[in-house]
């Protein structure tokens, strides 16, 4: 407990400067404000106390909410809004109504704690274009949009600079939808598109900035918007999917092409989740990529694969679907590449991670041809789109949404499954009924609570958090157990605890700054004071870095450096070892001085990197075990007794995604715990990929092998459910 209080302390102190630094100086006049809003029930009121720049204290009170619901969410909402200090919560699961209304109330608090009402003047803006810049997702530069004011109202924003589309396609879903909406509420309370959120509060803050330079006050900009209290039925559907990205899209497709109805629930702005961020998937001895790129013949061995596979798991419990991810894999693209237009080419077969003999393993799909290439791989989201595009063609009623979050199954009397409620992003509710529901929600790395009761720990994310484990949760709700939920979290990828985006360092300040935290020949010390690394783990150092530190308890470790090191660093320069650390994907675009040439700032390096909860300064022993949160001894033992002043820096994982989900059997049906099939309910993807994994090991690191399940799992449970809805 007390490696994840020091830890969450780090990210929580991070986050507080985050906001304290987007936060213009006096943003609030201290005091406590209480907003009210309509909830699940007879409603809730929000108080906060704030100083000037920050949330000190809050109380959700949600005595009038019913208990079983509602009533059970105050602390953990409140909880949410501390470590936010705004309303960009994720909200108690199970509570969606309560939390959307307990943001409502936020919003009305924080709206009088900014010296603004509904109806009240605010300060005048000048007519004109003005400049805003802040940090948005992109790692290598902030965003600035030029905002035109008349008459008091916004006419026009313009994003000028950007470097988030280098990492992938979401922010232009941001730029579509959201700025028309902050045009037409003339709020900056309207909602960040989900899937995109970085980039929607790097536009919202850039035109707080602007009113800010046009004479007015961001502050008073932050009126709640009102939220529709609609239900919406829609009826009738032989399939409904929850989830479009990869397995989604592709389970929607298999259904379609049986003639199924098929209704698609997706929470993001867009379609194609993690998914899109692939290079693409494992697909063994496919005819496509045979005839593509192997003169029509076989590339591998599938028995060996097959052997090699269940070896890796240790058990044939799923045996019949691990030969089905093996063997059906390159039918499976085939099939998507024949019938809904799936391309791939890239950098033709690639071989896989861990076995060198299994040269030609796993594929890439076909850039989009306008966008090209990002730093994360082929622009692909257009594949998915018109392979939607072609499957609801397949049958008038055929018909997915964006911006619906899906939140719970809907019963029958008997307990029968019989479709989903969902909310609009406008709080528009949804209540779809079909006869069969595929879960593609892609695993829960995005629900925190999940990952601490699972795996003891968050973790550092680069993929979707989106996905929040609604899908697992829903298909327990049926009764459905889960299978192999402790496989260790995708990743490849580590870097420093806390990104900077800001320009507080320079991008050649930002690579000393994750060389010293990514090195591995300085002492490397875990959560609890151990030695991590250099002695205690087998394989290559890139190994170590890019795939072992999710073993790391709680998927971080610290690198170690006394006031001789950094002395030294700064008179002689980085090692060979720190002049070479660099992260992959992740890397903020600076280059890292020469082994051996000095790096006179490196003080300022340090002390920023402090303040970003990047560096950990502790002027002895005693101080360095109290700021790691570890036994004093232990870290005394680990670091030779050596009492110095020190420099802590965190090295932690990022991470794509979970695997371990929800049980199935080879139809993708849900399995309840004594083994029996839950016949309508399927899941798919990062929902049921425990199944080819196990407990507390890597997912099965072949390479592709995530990517393929989709296509594997999709057309199964898309075949599987449209077969059960035409019985
Ligand atoms: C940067 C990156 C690179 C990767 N590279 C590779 C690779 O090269 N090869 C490989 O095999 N794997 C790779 N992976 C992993 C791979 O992307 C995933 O395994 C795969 O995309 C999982 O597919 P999925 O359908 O389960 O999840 P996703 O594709 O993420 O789809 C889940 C969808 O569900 C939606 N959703 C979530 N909650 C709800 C809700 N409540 N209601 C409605 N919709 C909801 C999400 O918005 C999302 O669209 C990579 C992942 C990342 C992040």
């Amino acid at each position: 407990m007390k490696k994840v209080l020091s830890w969450a302390l780090i990210l929580s102190l991070c986050l507080c400067l985050l906001s304290a630094s987007a936060l213009a100086d006096g943003t609030y006049t201290p005091g406590t404000y209480t907003g009210e809003s309509s909830g699940h029930d007879a409603g809730l009121t929000v108080t906060v106390t704030v100083d000037e720049n920050s949330i000190t204290d809050v109380k959700v009170d949600v005595s009038n909410e019913t208990p079983e619901i509602g009533g059970k969410a105050g602390p953990k909402l409140e909880a949410q809004i501390l470590e936010a200090q705004s309303t960009e919560i994720d909200g108690v699961t199970g509570a969606t109504e309560t939390s959307d209304g307990a943001c409502r109330a936020l919003s009305a608090a924080l709206a009088q704690a900014q010296g603004n009402t509904p109806g009240s003047e605010k300060e005048p803006v000048q007519d004109g274009t003005f400049t805003g810049t802040a940090p948005g997702f992109g790692l290598t530069g902030q965003m600035t949009c030029e905002v035109t004011f008349k008459d008091g109202a916004i006419t026009d924003i313009q994003v000028v600079e950007e470097t988030d589309s280098a990492t992938g396609e979401w922010f232009a879903n941001a730029e579509e939808l959201l700025i028309p909406r902050l045009l037409e509420a003339q709020s900056l309370g309207v909602d960040a598109i989900t899937g995109a959120t970085a980039s929607s509060n790097g536009i919202k803050n850039c035109v707080a900035r602007a009113i800010d330079a046009a004479g007015g006050k961001s502050n008073q900009w932050y009126l709640p918007v009102e939220k529709s209290k609609e239900t919406v039925t829609i009826e009738d559907y032989d399939v409904i999917v929850v989830g479009l990205g990869g397995s989604g899209v592709l389970s929607y497709c298999a259904a379609a092409d049986q003639g199924a109805s098929v209704f698609g629930i997706e929470a993001a702005g867009k379609i194609g989740g993690n998914s899109v961020c692939t290079y693409g998937p494992m697909a063994l001895n496919s005819e496509y990529l045979k005839n593509l790129f192997n003169d029509g013949k076989d590339y591998i061995n599938p028995d060996e694969v097959y052997d090699v596979w269940i070896d890796y798991v240790g058990s044939e419990d799923k045996a019949d679907i691990i030969h089905e991810a093996v063997y059906s894999s390159g039918t499976s693209l085939d099939y998507y590449v024949e019938n809904f237009g799936f391309e791939f080419e890239g950098r033709g077969l690639l071989g896989s991670f861990v076995v060198p003999s299994w040269d030609k393993e796993w594929c890439v799909y076909s850039a989009d041809p306008v966008t090209g290439w990002n730093i994360l791989g082929p622009n692909k989201t257009f594949q998915f789109t018109r392979a939607m595009e072609l499957a609801k063609s397949k049958n008038e009623k055929n018909d997915f949404m964006t911006e619906l979050r899906a939140e719970k199954l809907i019963f029958d009397d008997a307990g029968k499954v019989i479709g989903v409620e969902a909310r609009y992003y406008d709080g528009t509710t949804y209540e779809i009924y079909g006869d069969t529901v595929i879960l593609a929600t892609g695993g829960f790395m995005g629900d925190p609570e999940m990952m601490l009761e699972v795996y003891g720990s968050t973790i550092n994310y680069m993929g979707d958090t989106v996905n929040d484990g609604t899908g697992i949760r829903m298909g327990q709700s049926a009764g459905g157990a889960t299978y192999a939920l402790k496989t260790m979290p995708m990743v490849h990828i580590s870097q420093v605890a806390n990104l900077i985006r800001t320009d507080d360092l320079t991008p050649d300040q930002k690579a000393v700054l994750t060389a010293l935290a990514l090195t591995t020949d300085v002492p490397e010390v875990t959560t609890e004071g151990e030695a991590w690394g250099n002695t205690n783990l087998s394989g290559t150092v890139d190994e170590k870095v890019s795939v072992e530190i999710v073993f790391a308890p709680n998927f971080m470790y610290y690198n170690i450096y006394t006031q001789d090191d950094i002395d030294n660093i700064r008179e002689n320069g980085l090692s060979e070892a720190q002049a070479g650390a660099t992260s992959m994907f992740l890397s903020q675009g600076g280059t890292l001085p020469e082994a051996g040439t000095p790096v006179a700032d490196i003080d300022e390096i340090l002390a920023v990197g402090a303040e970003f909860g990047d560096v950990l300064i502790a002027e002895n022993l005693k101080a360095l075990a109290a700021a790691i949160g570890c036994d004093e001894q232990t870290l005394s033992d680990t670091l030779g007794g050596v009492d110095t002043v020190y420099y802590a820096v965190p090295c932690t994982s990022w991470c794509y995604g979970t695997v371990g989900g929800l049980d199935v059997d080879i139809n993708m049906n849900v399995l309840r715990e004594d083994g029996t099939p839950i016949e309508n309910l399927f899941a798919v993807g990062q929902d049921s990929e425990g199944v080819c994994n196990v407990d507390g090991k890597a997912y099965t690191p072949w390479g592709g092998q995530a990517q393929s399940w989709t296509f594997v799992s999709g057309k199964i449970a898309g075949t599987a459910a449209a077969a059960y809805a035409a019985k």
